[in-house]
């Protein structure tokens, strides 16, 4: 149990029409647990109900953008529950297997993230350090990315025996035979390969980050704020079309036989690897990117 309060983990300023929602554990790289999750969600909701935000930039305070998944500090919440807001699914507390398993995830990762994908207003992630995993789902709800040139990105869940992080949008956000190795190797991949690959849309150096950012998020809210909005739903229905939401569906049910292959034949249903024996092996490999 963590005494972390939910306007600690995520932080919430506007700066002219631009919201600013800040992930704040620096000190564990930005892990990403449920109530970091619902702590986004208000943020979020709070953007979109004020009429004065055009844009919301999402940002993590420190080093690292966002590590990935809570899977070992302090402040890990997977046996908590949560005032229920989104109501995607029931309550995952009291259950067992799958049908708790399924439930966590359906709400706070995968439900979450396309609740995020979905808000009218435009949405910039703003990238430095690592973008791991979990990391990866926050960042790809948003419209799109400015990586700083330090940014560095891998989905290692592999190594679980799970084919990639919840939010499954890989063969979509890049392209299909990309997805295939860094999801096949587990390699980090620097900005500049990240670029080439079409998943992030700009790298510029770490210190000019924020003011690269801002700089084109103010821009944009200088156009109309139903304008975006149909814009932002006109080219989501068309990545929806290309097979996206669907594609999602049908991998979410891989990676829960994947969780649940792993309980009943490993020691739990991340087959007993935990967020030191993950950071060693991403440690040992290789770096895609200059
Ligand atoms: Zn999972």
């Amino acid at each position: 149990m963590s005494d972390e309060a939910e306007h600690d983990v995520v932080t919430y300023e506007v700066r002219g029409h631009v919201a600013v929602v800040t992930l704040n554990r620096p000190q564990y790289s930005n892990a990403q647990n449920s109530k970091v999750t619902y702590a986004l969600d208000s943020a979020f909701v709070r953007a979109v109900e004020d009429d004065n935000v055009k844009v919301i930039v999402l940002a993590g305070n420190g080093k690292h953008f966002c590590g990935g998944h809570d899977i070992g500090t302090p402040g890990r919440d997977i046996d908590e529950s949560f005032e229920r807001k989104a109501v995607i699914y029931w309550d995952h507390i009291g259950r067992s297997g799958v049908d708790s398993r399924l439930a966590r995830e359906s709400e706070v990762y995968l439900g979450m993230c396309r609740r995020w994908r979905e808000i009218p207003k435009p949405m910039i992630a703003m990238v430095q350090g690592a973008c791991i995993a979990g990391g990866l789902m926050l960042a790809w709800s948003c419209d799109f990315i400015v990586a700083s040139d330090d940014a560095f990105f891998a989905d290692p869940v592999v190594r679980m025996g799970i084919p990639g992080v919840e939010y499954f949008a890989h063969p979509w956000v890049m392209n299909p035979r990309a997805a295939k190795e860094l999801l096949f190797t587990a390699d980090r991949f620097k900005s500049d390969r990240a670029l080439a690959l079409g998943m992030v849309n700009h790298v510029v150096p770490r210190e000019e980050l924020a003011e690269f950012t801002f700089t084109m998020a103010d821009r944009i809210a200088e156009m109309p704020p139903l304008g975006l909005a149909l814009t932002k739903k006109a080219v989501n229905q068309a990545e929806d079309l290309m097979g996206m939401r669907s594609g999602m569906d049908s991998v979410f049910g891989l990676h829960h036989a994947a969780h649940a292959h792993n309980a009943e034949v490993a020691v739990d249903s991340l087959a007993g690897l935990d967020a030191r024996s993950m950071a060693k092996a991403n440690k040992m490999s290789p770096v895609q990117g200059a």
